[in-house]
């Protein structure tokens, strides 16, 4: 049994959706297309989303990785602290 699932190798289903609907320059989609040519599992993706397109509002956003969420949140918080505000206020 083939294992039908993506591996890391597999481009990522947004990457997939934009070349769907023609969103990738013409080097992305060369990769994509090489790699749909050995890639069941995201040859069939790409047939779905043939079959099925994705309004843009419903494709979900690709999450925040970890670090860069901690990092905008240290950010916010020391602007926060920072009094970015207040100094605002006093050259009001
Ligand atoms: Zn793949």
């Amino acid at each position: 049994m083939v294992n039908f699932s993506k591996n890391k190798n597999c481009p990522a289903s947004e990457d997939l959706l934009s070349f769907q609907t023609c969103r990738l320059t013409e080097r992305e989609g060369k990769v994509i297309r090489k790699h749909l040519g050995a890639c069941d599992f995201c040859s069939a993706e790409v047939e779905f989303y043939t079959h099925f397109p994705q309004p843009e509002d419903t494709v979900e956003p690709a999450p925040i990785p970890q670090p860069l969420f901690e990092l905008a949140q240290a950010l916010m918080n020391k602007k926060k602290d920072n009094s970015f505000f207040s100094k605002l206020m006093e050259e009001k």
